[in-house]
């Protein structure tokens, strides 16, 4: 079985290791530099404090992985567990938190209903006043996904996968289907043949994992993937305050502020505060950081807790994409024979790669080893209307 991964991010590395580690033959085809795409711009944040079963279970699932990735890929990951706090200003938002903790942790994830007074001592300078009621998951912690990325590809050279970067996939018909764009005329076959400025590769399956380039690549295969390529921005600030270094990823859901502490007395702020939401062009998006927005986001950080006053410095920061799908959740999906989606994931994929892995693995060889039944994130919900509904979206 020779299965074709289009995209070397942190998905596509860990669907091709996840196959690989099942016996399969492997080629990665990645446009530009592993990583180089929406993985090496992410925050780094994992956790399992979502409102739907399926995006819990893709983090349970994933999380083990990551705890022991230092000694399964020798390759340290600066895995940090220091929990995500989740902060509710309305007592709306409060009731979804418990609704949210409950199923979490049904599913086995440790997430805790907290008052404002409880999450202040896992956050000294919370503002207190300012909410309701907070949640804390101490299964919760952030990666860095540059080192995440090393240790997969290191792994999947050690196997014996074809890693071609520089390498676009330009177009994939079905082999033998006569109907489709460029198709090649074998009836008897049933695999895809990828074109690529290096020749064709045939392959008996196709998966898709190429972020928010997806839809682009689902159409060289005729198939309509609604996923988005969404910008966003992250600042790295030297707060004014000390944001203790074990401080929880902490996001403030009813401004979609979040922040977290990074190296040497610095610290990451992020959230999406504009109305407008325009699909960007994935290949010219302006991949630095708004200094207005950075001023924006600073200032939410610090309505939420008293470390980024007005000294608060603004050192750098940069622009990267979410792959967005209408309900803001992944689509884990053979879409048509031999092609697998994993892509969509709207901001979570970074954290969800071990166990996508797995679920892309099962649908390629047809097997069920993987423990999360992915079956909600098939690409017929959008027309069915069965779609999923993830509340905690920063
Ligand atoms: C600012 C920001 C913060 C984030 N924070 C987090 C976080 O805290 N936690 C989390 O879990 N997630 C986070 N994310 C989301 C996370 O980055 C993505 O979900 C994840 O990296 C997706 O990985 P991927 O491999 O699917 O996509 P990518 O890393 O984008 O990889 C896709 C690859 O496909 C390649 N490609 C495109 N077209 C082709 C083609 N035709 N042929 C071959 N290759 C092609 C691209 O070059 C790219 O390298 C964040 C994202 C951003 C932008």
């Amino acid at each position: 079985m020779h299965v074709l991964i289009v995209g070397g991010g942190v998905v596509g590395l860990a669907c091709a290791h996840a196959l690989a580690g099942r016996g399969a033959e492997v080629t990665v085809c990645e446009a530009g530099t592993l990583g180089g795409g929406s993985t090496g711009r992410a925050a780094g944040g994992i956790r399992t404090q979502f409102s739907t079963r399926v995006n819990v279970e893709l983090s349970l699932a994933s999380v083990p992985v990551w705890e022991s990735f230092a000694d399964d890929f020798g390759v340290d990951i600066d895995y940090r567990r220091s929990g995500y706090l989740f902060l509710a200003r309305t007592e709306e938002t409060a009731a979804a938190f418990r609704e949210n903790v409950a199923m979490q942790t049904d599913a086995g994830a440790p997430s805790r209903v907290l008052s404002p007074e409880e999450a202040a001592e896992y956050l000294p300078e919370l503002r207190t006043e300012s909410f309701v009621a907070a949640t804390f998951s101490a299964a919760d912690g952030v990666a860095d996904p540059h080192s995440a990325v090393q240790g997969y590809s290191d792994a999947l050279r050690a196997a014996g996968v074809d890693i071609r970067t520089k390498t676009p996939v330009t177009d994939l018909a079905r082999v033998g289907d006569g109907d489709s764009a460029g198709a090649v005329d074998t009836p008897d076959a049933d695999g895809w043949r990828a074109e690529t400025p290096a020749g064709p590769i045939d392959a008996d399956a196709v998966v898709v994992a190429a972020g928010a380039w997806s839809a682009r690549v689902g159409s060289l295969a005729g198939v309509d993937l609604p996923i988005a390529p969404r910008r966003r921005q992250i600042a790295v600030v030297e707060p004014e305050g000390d944001l203790p270094a074990d401080a929880p990823l902490t996001i403030d859901l009813d401004t979609g502020a979040y922040f977290r502490p990074e190296r040497e007395g610095t610290a990451i702020v992020g959230g999406h505060f504009s109305g407008s939401d325009p699909d960007v062009d994935p290949d010219r998006f302006d991949e630095s950081m708004d200094v207005e927005w950075a001023v924006e986001a600073t200032e939410r950080a610090d309505d939420a807790a008293a470390y980024f006053g007005p000294e608060t410095r603004i050192r750098n920061g940069w622009a990267g994409l979410y792959a967005v799908t209408p309900d803001h959740h992944a689509i884990l999906d053979e879409v048509v024979p031999g092609l697998v989606v994993a892509a969509g994931f709207s901001g979570h994929g970074f954290q969800h790669a071990p166990a996508t892995g797995e679920a892309v693995a099962d649908l390629c060889l047809g097997e069920h080893a993987c423990e999360v039944d992915v079956s909600a994130l098939s690409l017929d919900r959008f027309e069915s209307g069965e779609t999923l509904r993830e509340r905690n979206v920063a």
